[in-house]
């Protein structure tokens, strides 16, 4: 199995390097990561420049790396297209949970999706960050459960995983949709100029069975996800309300 590893915290992250290391016990393993953190890039593609990649200044053990001076998606397209025969893309391990509504403006998620826009497999991974750096040989195990069970499906299927601090089982989720507060909050600089941060928490309780709530009670989450956006119910409503041709 080919497994192209990739994120969008850039290639220096240890998450990457944890993430290259598991998967090599599971296939030929190639990493193409951004050369500068691309955190919530979301799916930006590069247009208006061409990219061009280079030899990783960091050592992945014997594993061949490359850093690439575009976005996590525009590493999965330069990167599949330089492997082409790549059977899944592996994004992560994020330094920073990617559940409900952060999986709109999440790079490591994008990165995931363009590979199954482009007919490859994608997995997500995620972990959140304290005050200290995550402990990947604790999570170690868990990646590897999870990668027993997701490399082996045969479906394009986008999955998007989450790993606790400190992992007690592993679950199957929905995304939480509850309200998220993205608003901006006001700083100043030591010249006490305007600053502003723009701040992402969830506002509302999780609900049972989404990935917020399995996260929070100490658990794995995985969540199978779809690229068709169209809600089908109100498409129905809508082409009753206003009949169109
Ligand atoms: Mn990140």
């Amino acid at each position: 199995m080919r497994i192209l590893i990739t994120n969008d915290d850039g290639i220096y992250s240890p998450g990457i390097a944890a993430l290259a290391k598991i998967a090599s016990r599971f296939g030929e393993v190639r990493v193409v990561a951004p050369d500068v953190e691309q955190s919530s890039m979301g799916h930006a593609v590069t247009h208006s420049r061409p990219l061009s990649y280079k030899t990783s200044p960091v050592s992945f053990e014997g594993i061949n790396a490359y850093r690439v001076n575009g976005t996590p998606a525009d590493c999965v397209a330069l990167g599949t297209h330089l492997w082409s025969d790549t059977d899944v893309v592996l994004s992560g391990i994020n330094m920073g949970p990617n559940l409900g509504n952060s999986m709109w403006h999440s790079g490591t998620l994008a990165a995931a999706k363009q590979a199954v826009l482009l007919g490859i497999k994608g997995i997500a991974l995620s972990t959140p960050v304290g005050n200290t750096e995550p402990d990947f040989d604790r999570l170690a195990p868990y990646v590897e459960r999870t990668l027993e069970m997701l490399l082996p499906v045969n479906e394009l299927t986008l999955f998007n995983v989450n790993f606790p601090e400190e992992p007690k089982e592993i679950v199957w989720t929905r995304q939480s949709v509850r309200l998220y507060d993205g608003t901006i909050v006001p700083t100043t600089d030591p010249l006490n100029r305007k600053l502003y941060w723009f701040t992402v928490k969830p506002l509302e309780e999780a609900e049972e069975g989404t990935d917020r709530w399995a996260v929070e009670r100490g658990n794995v989450s995985i969540t199978p996800l779809r690229l068709d956006l169209t809600d089908e119910a109100q498409l129905e409503s809508f082409k009753t309300m206003h009949p169109l041709k």
